[in-house]
């Protein structure tokens, strides 16, 4: 069974179309289960187009909740995609901790000041930076995140090279201190689709990425990121070849921050 735990609703100001819509996509394509996982409002930027205002948080968790009474098949979850910004983790856990939600994603969508993922700015800095910095930068952040114990859930793990700039040399060994870290905290990785639909043409981890969570011992679940009705579950028979080949046989799943696992 597939769930797609991460698809984002019109709050946010960059998504589109009614929650119903995409509960409606995710029964015909089957899903156990279908998680909204809004952004949630931030602390570094107020922009309207990038995530819902704070006193919208209530009535997005409202309108979940009451989702969740009306559809039992697909189940539906009460996510949040959090941004990881360093220095904001107490007022994101004071806000954070004001609802009861299946599950808490952490992404990392900023270096510094820089929206280094924002389609807007396309192609972004990418062409000013040096892209080995920005990778270590990134996974420094990344790992950052995890050791908060803010977040069930890492989302898109390495969004660094969505717009297909990659590191001149080898970085395993950023990747498995990445990966050790994880391991010891003891959260989920996110298998995110959306990646195939960007210049990176990849899903979010990259295979290799995978092989060494599931060494370590890293629970994964799933993703479309999608951001209109029709993206829901997108690509999902891919992500769900690759786990296989990579040795995954189940998918985590959350209730009330609770993680179990469900066979895939
Ligand atoms: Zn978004
Ligand atoms: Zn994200």
């Amino acid at each position: 069974m597939l769930v797609d735990y991460h698809v984002h609703t019109a709050l946010c100001g960059h998504a589109v179309g009614e929650m119903e819509d995409y509960i409606r996509v995710a029964a015909q394509k089957n899903l156990a289960e279908l998680g909204f996982n809004d952004h949630a409002p931030a602390f570094h930027v107020r922009d309207p187009e990038l995530t819902m205002a704070a006193h919208q948080l209530s009535e997005y968790v409202d309108q979940v909740r009451i989702l969740q009474k009306r559809h039992h098949r697909p189940k539906i979850k009460l996510g949040i995609e959090a941004d990881f910004v360093p220095g904001h983790e107490d007022e994101l856990k004071q806000l954070l901790g004001q609802y009861d939600f299946d599950y808490i994603y952490g992404s990392v969508h900023i270096i510094g000041e820089w929206r280094f993922d924002d389609s807007r700015l396309y192609p972004n800095q990418y062409d000013e930076r040096d892209v080995d910095e920005a990778y270590e930068q990134y996974f420094s952040l990344i790992r950052q995140s995890i050791r908060s114990g803010l977040f069930d859930v890492l989302g898109h793990m390495d969004l660094i090279k969505k717009f297909n700039y990659w590191p001149t040399g080898n970085i395993d060994h950023l990747l498995r201190k990445t990966v050790r870290t994880i391991a010891e905290a003891d959260i989920c990785v996110e298998v995110n689709t959306s990646g195939l639909r960007r210049p990176c043409a990849e899903i979010y981890p990259s295979e290799k990425i995978l092989g060494l969570c599931h060494r370590y011992g890293v629970p994964v679940t799933l993703g479309s990121d999608a951001h209109g009705p029709e993206e829901v579950g997108l690509d999902f028979d891919k992500a769900a070849e690759t786990l296989k080949r990579v040795g995954y046989t189940k998918v985590a799943t959350f209730e009330r921050r609770e993680r179990k696992m469900m066979p895939l």
